[in-house]
């Protein structure tokens, strides 16, 4: 079904496709599980489960279990040092994505090859063409505020990157992106450079260059969106300034970017006032976008789950321009396509493509989701997993994902809770509802109960040394203030004095390695982080709280970060705080 991205792209030949592929999606499912055990039936891993020819859903999941990331940690280590054996997939990795999962501040290693670059186009392709029947676009230029990460070999040679950047460095990405008639304005070296800071000085700039061509202003994730526009109310003199005089700022220093830059810019004093002008009328900013760059059509970016935060302001800088949300992946591959792009974002969906991968859904209680979101385990209440495929799940259900895709992972639980809104054809159109193990998320920053827990050892090591303890402790995102910040709510066994508890919070605040939340925190995109102290005896009204409710107390787990949708919780916590200190660590 798949098409090859050099033959011209046709978006309405390309729904067409979408259209047949979803109107029989169970029997599409059963297809692609077959070729993908077929593909692999010789792999250590799949042999070791004895699944000896059989290719149906019904003997995968009787014999090949259900795993986390550590589960197959020990075949991906093996990957990742050079073993080329057959271990995970028939055809060996030559490449390994970096997923952010932070559990003791290390990024996760994920398999990365040649089919999820297919599937990632095909997903691009097919939201690209639902949007483009409502929202067309002429041929021009994209202004994307991509970035890649650093690459860098592994231990047994393979490249190893984020998804993304191995994405953006492929040659299918550049042909289909062209195929789409929006190619990037900005140059390799800008998208590729070693200062994140620099890049987008320089997206911004040929931006700018480019303003009449620009049809569509994306990022992946929201927040780098308004992250630029922020960036932008700073340095837009100096950008002007540049292309009034065709000379790039001596802000930036990477040879390269200035290399690549200086083939670009020219001194274009007309177009200097024009943008000077355009930006001395506005007010507070507001609908600066448009103003920028008159003929975009929309703004394109993923704006659901953790993302949702930053909507009001993207509004802001767009006015009328609408904001679409895009598609539903991860690392270790993608999911669903936004095939309903007049959705606002708050409402978006995401189709499953079924012949990416094969996808499995553990229903959630209610009950058992809140549970699950606060850090309690699957098996809080003693359940196993029961899967359903996707034809069988029901409309107003939530779910946690299990991935069976072409690069190796096998009922793999990718920790993200969806719930399905309805159907496209027969497949199921997902919202995403969060990340099950995700305690703190503000934007790009990913912490797990894991790194909380680290943070909040180190800390306490501080107190240790006043002969003080940590009773209990737990944690919240505060996203009332601008920039979000976390909020650490810790219950000590007695007095400590305003210096050491200072002291404990700036180390709470470092004691997040996670790349994505450092990288926040020095540029403010994350607020400096609170300690707030609680009350002796609040963390047993919060177990009252939970035994009131029908836990048992053998059972219980203190809630590790506490979600909006917990009023009672944080109402408890909230009314027992005695002192409160912002970190300067940053
Ligand atoms: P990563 O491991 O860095 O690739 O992050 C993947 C995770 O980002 C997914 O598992 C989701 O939790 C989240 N994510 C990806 N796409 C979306 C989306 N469209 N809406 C909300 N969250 C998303």
């Amino acid at each position: 079904m798949l098409e090859k991205v050099e033959k011209a792209f046709d978006p309405e030949e390309f729904i067409e496709e979408f259209e047949v592929l979803t109107r029989d999606a169970g029997r599409v499912q059963n297809e692609t599980l077959k070729k993908i055990l077929e593909e692999n039936r010789r792999t250590e891993y799949l042999q070791k489960w004895g699944l000896d020819g059989k290719f149906d859903p019904k003997s995968f999941a009787e014999l090949v279990p259900i795993v986390t990331h550590k589960d197959l940690e020990p075949f991906i280590r093996r990957i990742v040092d050079g073993d080329a054996s057959p271990i995970l997939t028939g055809k060996p990795i030559k490449t390994i994505s970096l997923s952010s999962g932070t559990t003791q501040g290390k990024p996760k290693f994920v398999p990365f090859n040649d089919d999820l670059v297919e599937s990632t186009m095909q997903i691009y392709k097919t939201s690209f063409a639902f949007r483009n029947r409502e929202y067309p676009i002429g041929s021009g230029k994209a202004l994307q505020f991509i970035y890649s990460s650093k690459q860098f070999k592994t231990s047994g040679g393979l490249p190893a990157g984020t998804a993304t950047t191995n994405v953006y460095r492929s040659s299918q990405y550049k042909k289909t992106m062209k195929a789409m008639q929006t190619p990037c304005c900005s140059p390799d070296e800008v998208i590729f450079g070693p200062d994140f800071h620099q890049s987008l000085y320089c997206h911004l700039l040929c931006g700018l260059i480019s303003s009449d061509d620009i049809q569509v202003v994306s990022s992946t994730f929201a927040h780098s969106l308004v992250h630029a526009f922020r960036t932008f109310e700073q340095v837009w003199e100096e950008l002007c300034n540049d292309i009034r005089n065709g000379v790039l700022t001596s802000r930036i220093t990477v040879p390269s970017i200035r290399t690549a830059m200086s083939k670009l810019l020219k001194p274009n004093p007309e177009l200097a006032d024009m943008i000077y002008e355009k930006c001395s009328r506005l007010s507070n900013w507001y609908g600066l976008i448009p103003e920028l760059f008159p003929n975009a059509k929309y703004i394109y970016g993923i704006m659901t789950g953790s993302m949702e935060p930053y909507l009001n302001k993207l509004r802001h800088y767009a006015a009328d321009l609408p904001l679409l949300s895009a598609d539903y992946g991860s690392s270790e591959g993608w999911i669903g396509a936004n095939v309903n792009p007049n959705l606002p974002p708050e409402l978006a969906t995401f189709a499953v493509l079924p012949n990416i991968g094969y996808f499995e859904f553990i229903p959630l209680r209610q009950n058992l989701d809140n549970l699950a979101v606060e850090g309690s385990d699957a098996t809080f209440l003693g359940l196993e997993p029961k899967p359903v495929g996707l034809s069988e799940v029901k409309v107003g259900e939530e779910y946690e994902i299990l991935v069976t895709n072409f690069a190796g992972l096998y009922r793999y639980r990718l920790g993200d809770v969806v719930k399905v809104m309805g159907f496209h054809n027969s497949t199921p159109e997902l919202q995403f509802v969060c990340r099950r193990n995700l305690l703190l998320t503000i934007n790009i920053d990913k912490n797990t109960e894991r790194d909380l827990q680290l943070s909040v050892e180190s800390a306490a090591k501080l107190l240790a040394a006043e002969k003080l303890e940590v009773v209990d402790f737990s944690s919240r995102v505060d996203l009332s203030t601008d920039p979000g910040h976390y909020v650490i709510y810790w219950e000590i066994s007695g007095e400590a004095n305003d210096e050491i508890l200072r002291e404990c919070c700036n180390c709470l605040d470092k004691s997040f390695v996670d790349a994505g939340y450092m990288s926040s925190r020095k540029v403010n995109a994350i607020g400096p982080l609170e300690l707030r102290v609680l009350r002796k005896g609040t963390f047993h009204e919060v177990l009252d709280h939970f035994v009131g409710m029908g836990c048992a107390v053998s059972q219980f787990k203190t809630p590790r970060c506490v979600g909006a949708n917990n009023s009672r919780v944080l109402q408890i916590l909230s009314n027992n705080v005695v002192k409160n200190y912002f970190s300067t660590a940053y």
